[in-house]
């Protein structure tokens, strides 16, 4: 096999051997097929956690892949670099003909796998993209007249309309191994500590979705003391789950987490069609506000002590455990960017440090959303009021005594901010910036 031409499966945000459509391609592409994984050192450098849970979380995930390939009579090839560099080596050490992979829509990959696009062409290989971690992916859910949609209920409606049993559809990837990959004795897997990062027991959750969960999502998503979302966020950012799969389910179960689904590939498609959204207004007008930025504040917010205790709460579950639930997080968006009026670009770093389902267009999308700059925002005199929301969302505490475990003692801090103060005050700031 040495002389034969290969190819590689090149992992990504697709951690799976099942219904994965660029894995499924190479190894229809009748050369045995190598898979490998690089564990990106122009990301992780950005990383300023050395347990950071994301890491840990793919680095169990990879070990997992690596014995099941493994297991099969393959490999799985890991390396830690730039990954332009690890292809030079790898096209010095393998007869490689054509490399395998799903698409990434984010601004960094794109211009990553564009200029590896390039590369590749001059060595003559070519370099295969597929659609794998959404439905619907590009421009393929546009307006009539080929323009993006900017409000979210005619996109889901055209995305429902488009939907055909082909594009839920399994690619029977597994079915394919192992008689089509390429054999190798098992290869080294760098160890965390290898690349920097210390390990750390934490619980993820559970891949095995709670059927239960996403068949009573419509009654029970909207609060945070109950499990009534499916924590599935982690899954689909790294491809540990099939979106077909998943939405297939949705589609027979609860139409309100469908919904849910496609705003995540609604968030994907604004940030595809706009890449300046990560540090730019959507809106541009709302990049006039003159932001107050008190760092104290600020300081306040991350921490959970801003003396509103649901905003105390959501953050602090963050803090814990890497999850926030979606109404609170909302709340806690809005919060810093008009009680606060903190820069939605300190809320949104923030969120990406710490989410252990940070997802590059969801997150910018949810603050943009929030700050009133992006897509479907609310108008801007909408004020969420923390304690009416509280009321409404935990009415018996629940959520806050689990989080905040001083609240409703004086050792509880006092509110950072006046609420009607607070609210009249952004309402004149965006009012003056936007007009
Ligand atoms: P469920 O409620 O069970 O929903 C299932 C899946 O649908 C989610 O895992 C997610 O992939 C998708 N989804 C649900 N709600 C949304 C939404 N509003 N927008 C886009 N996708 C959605 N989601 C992320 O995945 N990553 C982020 O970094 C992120 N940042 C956010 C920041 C802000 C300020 C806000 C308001 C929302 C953000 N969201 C983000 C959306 C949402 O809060 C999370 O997807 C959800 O809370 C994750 O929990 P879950 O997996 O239990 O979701």
């Amino acid at each position: 096999m040495d002389n034969q031409n290969i190819v590689f499966f090149w992992f990504r945000r697709d951690l799976r051997l099942d219904d994965n459509a660029g894995l499924y391609h190479a190894l229809k592409s009748g050369m045995p097929v190598l898979p490998v994984f690089i564990f990106d050192t122009d990301i992780l450098s950005k990383l300023t956690n050395p347990a950071d849970k994301r890491v840990l979380f793919i680095h169990k995930e990879i070990q997992s892949l690596k014995q099941q390939l493994e297991a099969l009579g393959s490999t799985l090839l890991v390396f830690h670099g730039k990954p332009l560099e690890i292809w030079q080596k790898l096209i010095a050490q393998y007869p490689i003909k054509e490399v395998y992979c799903n698409r990434d829509y984010e601004p960094y990959a794109r211009e990553r796998d564009k200029s590896l696009y390039d590369w590749f062409l001059t060595q003559n290989i070519s370099f295969k993209g597929y659609k794998d971690q959404v439905i619907f992916e590009k421009n393929e859910v546009v307006k009539a007249d080929g323009s993006a949609f900017l409000v979210f209920s005619p996109y889901m409606r055209r995305w429902k309309e488009r939907l055909s049993d082909k594009d839920l559809q399994p690619f029977l990837s597994k079915e394919l191994l192992p008689e089509n990959l390429y054999k190798s004795s098992p290869s080294t897997l760098p160890s965390l500590a290898d690349m920097g990062f210390t390990p750390e027991d934490v619980a993820f959750p559970e891949r095995d979705f709670d059927q239960k969960v996403i068949a009573n999502y419509h009654k029970n998503r909207n609060f945070p003391a109950i499990k009534g979302t499916s924590r599935l966020g982690v899954h689909l950012r790294f491809g540990t789950i099939s979106i077909r799969k998943l939405a297939q389910f949705a589609i027979k179960q609860d139409e309100k987490y469908l919904n849910e689904l496609i705003w995540r590939e609604f968030f994907m498609m604004a940030l595809y069609f706009t890449p300046t959204a990560v540090n730019k207004a959507i809106k541009p007008k709302y990049d006039r506000i003159v932001w107050e930025n008190n760092e104290a504040h600020f300081k306040a917010w991350c921490t959970g002590h801003t003396g509103y205790p649901i905003v105390d709460a959501g953050m602090r579950e963050l803090n814990q455990t890497g999850f926030m639930h979606n109404r609170v997080r909302m709340i806690v968006a809005s919060f810093l960017t008009k009680h606060l009026l903190i820069d939605w670009r300190w809320g949104e770093a923030y969120f990406a440090e710490k989410l252990l389902d940070y997802e590059q267009s969801s997150n910018i999308g949810g603050w943009q959303w929030a700050a009133g700059s992006g897509l479907d925002a609310a108008p801007y005199f909408r004020v969420f009021n923390p304690t009416t929301q509280a009321e409404k969302f935990d009415p018996k505490n629940a959520y806050i005594k689990k989080w905040v475990p001083e609240y409703g003692t004086p050792a509880y801090a006092k509110p950072i901010v006046e609420h009607k103060f607070a609210r009249e005050r952004a309402l004149a700031r965006f009012k003056e910036a936007l007009q």
